[in-house]
């Protein structure tokens, strides 16, 4: 078994395949912390799917496995106390509310941010994709796993190292599968230093933009922005070296951050960042490939998570384990 790509969709995937005893390798072209993965806030959060059972089910799996881990300090995954807020009064519960236990809505009854008349609280799983990108790679590399650091030209170079093969190359899938629902969506996002937050923030319909305040153990990400690109290279890694960071979005970012949380207005800024999020029309990909390259056997994507890959990732690895063993 081969998987091309190292960043959260390729990870769990390998370690998934590796649980049901297959000999797995993973070829990645950009080392760990050059992944889009990498660089995800990473709230569970189903951002911009469509709101399907499978999705569902999906983000329920991926839930579960996240709120297991999060016993384990090392994987840098925290349940953290969460508050989405609203903007108008709602009379049912979200789409996703079957995979969140303790999801409650409550009307605002304290002076909050204005226009905002309700939330939802609940406890969700937040990531640290740094620490937890390399705890992955260690649990796979224990386990026996290699991984080579190699750009393929095309997928048909995997099958120099297995017949069968798993792709989980994120944005470059585009140009891989010859898919042309793939699509770049930039976002941005500001770190500031944690000035003693502990509860994540969503304001999905701010008047100016999405607005979300993540805390991690040290610091804190203000986010966001989801700009669709007109053209962009497949290539994730260029991507982040071509998308500087916009001062004046960034600004804008902490102003409406600052409105939700007051404590961040005054925080040090520790970075800004932008990411290229791999997109596609019609939600992620996982299936079988109907007619593969010459010597793959087998060829099973998984590609396309847009703004919810953390999210959806160890859903699609089931789906993807379960594919590849059919
Ligand atoms: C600012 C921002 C915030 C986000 N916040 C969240 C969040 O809160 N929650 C959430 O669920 N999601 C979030 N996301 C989305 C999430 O980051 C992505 O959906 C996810 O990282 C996609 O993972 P991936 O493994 O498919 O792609 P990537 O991380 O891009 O990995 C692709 C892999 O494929 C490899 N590859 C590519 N081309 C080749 C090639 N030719 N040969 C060999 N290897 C190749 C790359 O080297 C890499 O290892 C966010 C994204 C951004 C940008």
């Amino acid at each position: 078994m081969v998987v091309v790509g190292a960043g959260m969709i390729g990870l769990s995937c390998a370690i998934r395949l590796q649980q049901r005893g297959l000999r797995t390798a993973v070829v990645s072209a950009d080392p760990l912390e050059r992944t889009v993965s990498a660089l995800a806030a990473a709230v569970w959060y189903p951002t911009r799917t469509e709101a399907a059972p499978r999705v569902l089910d999906q983000a329920r799996r991926t839930f579960e496995e996240f709120a297991a881990q999060a016993n384990t300090p090392a994987t840098g995954v925290v349940m953290r106390p969460t508050r989405m807020l609203l903007r108008a009064p709602v009379d049912e519960p979200p789409w996703w509310a079957a995979a969140v236990p303790d999801l409650r809505y409550c009307p605002v009854t304290t002076t909050g941010p204005a226009g905002v008349v309700a939330e939802w609280r609940c406890m969700v799983p937040t990531v640290e994709m740094r620490p937890y990108l390399s705890w992955l790679l260690d649990r796979f590399r224990t386990a026996g796993g290699v991984l080579h650091q190699r750009r393929l030209a095309a997928l048909s170079e995997a099958a120099e190292v297995a017949p069968v093969v798993v792709n989980a190359t994120g944005l470059a899938a585009g140009r891989l599968a010859a898919d042309p629902a793939v699509h770049p969506v930039r976002g941005q996002v500001v770190v500031v230093a944690n000035p003693g937050v502990a509860t994540s923030v969503r304001d999905e319909g701010h008047p100016a933009g999405v607005a979300y305040v993540h805390p991690r153990r040290r610091d804190v990400v203000l986010g966001g922005t989801f700009d669709p690109l007109v053209a962009a290279s497949d290539d994730s890694s260029s991507d982040l070296d071509g998308f500087r960071p916009d001062p004046a979005t960034s600004r804008a970012i902490r102003a409406r951050c600052a409105e939700l949380v007051p404590e961040v207005a005054a925080a040090p800024v520790l970075g800004q960042y932008v990411g290229i999020r791999p997109a596609r029309h019609g939600g992620a990909r996982v299936d079988v490939d109907p007619g593969p390259p010459s010597g793959i056997s087998r060829l099973v994507h998984c590609y396309g998570h847009g703004g919810a890959g953390v999210t959806l990732s160890w859903g699609c690895a089931d789906e993807v384990a379960a594919l590849v063993t059919r």
